[in-house]
């Protein structure tokens, strides 16, 4: 079937912006084998708890930025959370195309 979907051009707005990377249980295995560090290890030093305790987050840097955030790459890229691999073509928010500057493809 046709359709539209969204090729992200890695401006790296969505790892800047305010909010929470939230984490899923496979994101969290996944990140921990891929640094090589028992998971307990990285929920310590890479993640926080989310504002209504229902889960954890990555940590974000001084400025604001997503921890993993090195500069115009992701540091865990192959295994980014799965909040940001389904940005913006899984999910998004109104007014995202203001904000994101992935560009439409035809598939
Ligand atoms: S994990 Fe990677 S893609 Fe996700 S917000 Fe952080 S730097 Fe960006
Ligand atoms: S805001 Fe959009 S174009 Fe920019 S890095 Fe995120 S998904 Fe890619």
């Amino acid at each position: 079937m046709a359709g539209t979907r969204y090729l992200c051009q890695r401006c790296t707005n969505c790892c800047r912006w305010p909010g929470f990377v939230k984490l899923t249980e496979q994101d969290i295995s996944s990140i921990s084998t891929f640094l090589n560090l028992d998971e307990r290890t990285f929920i310590q030093s890479h993640t926080r708890l989310r504002p209504r305790r229902d889960g954890l987050a990555l940590q974000d840097k001084a400025d604001g930025s997503c921890i993993f955030l090195d500069g115009r790459n992701c540091a865990i890229q192959p295994v980014k959370p799965r909040q940001c691999s389904g940005f913006p073509n899984d999910w998004n928010f109104p007014g995202w195309r203001s904000v994101c500057e992935a560009v439409e493809v035809p598939f």
